[in-house]
């Protein structure tokens, strides 16, 4: 279930739906996906669907994880990126393979002490984890290249783009019912926003969960 053969059919699905990085492909086909959910849903884990972590909250499927990494990743090497929304800790797996530091932020902290295991597990070292609204970013650690948000604002809070640093970038699913893959370059001119794929994410929201 858990097989290589299963993960490559993956990574070929994702191929064929576009997605061209093979430095990403690469870090999809060795993360273990099965290990970011319960035992129960550890066989559909490299099916290319959202799956269900608890407290009304997805996994992302693979397709968009994909598509949000190769967006951050596209004009070159990144050093410093913060994510909000750790949920399981997939995401934040993936680009820890392919960034040099991660720092991510959750407000549901039982989701975030279990997404700690994980990446403990699979010895990602370069992940700081906080339980904190990320709405209003991690100013102590700005500014960031990029910023990748996994739930989606109705706007895109101004803090998270005060905190992009120069030539950074900011890959946020942005709308109510519907939401659009959205990304924000800052540029010597300014802020340069474009819109990519229509995309269903949870909703961002304030207030933190004990
Ligand atoms: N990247 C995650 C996707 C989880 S779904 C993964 O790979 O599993 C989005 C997550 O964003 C949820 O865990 C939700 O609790 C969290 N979230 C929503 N609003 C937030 C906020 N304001 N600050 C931090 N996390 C938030």
């Amino acid at each position: 279930m858990t097989s290589q053969r299963t993960r490559e059919r993956l990574v070929q699905r994702l191929r064929e739906q576009g997605i061209a990085s093979s430095d990403v492909l690469e870090v999809i086909r060795n993360t273990p996906r099965h290990m970011f959910v319960d035992e129960a849903l550890a066989q559909r884990a490299y099916e290319d669907s959202s799956l269900p972590i608890g407290y009304s909250q997805t996994l992302s499927q693979p397709w968009i994880v994909a598509r949000m990494t190769e967006l951050l990743l596209d004009s070159g090497p990144v050093e410093r990126v913060l994510e909000i929304g750790t949920g399981s800790g997939y995401q934040t797996a993936v680009l820890a393979q392919l960034v040099g530091q991660v720092c991510s932020v959750e407000r549901i902290r039982p989701l975030q002490e279990k997404a700690r295991k994980r990446l403990r597990e699979l010895r990602l070292k370069n992940v700081q984890l906080k339980h904190a609204d990320g709405g209003v970013g991690w100013e102590s650690e700005a500014p960031f290249d990029g910023i990748v948000a996994t739930a989606a604002p109705e706007v895109i809070p101004p803090d998270l783009l005060a905190q992009l640093g120069p030539g950074g970038r900011l890959i946020i699913p942005v709308g109510v019912d519907t939401q659009y893959l959205t990304v924000v370059t800052r540029t010597a001119a300014g802020l340069e926003t474009e819109t990519f794929d229509e995309v269903r994410f949870v909703p961002l929201r304030s207030g933190l969960v004990r």
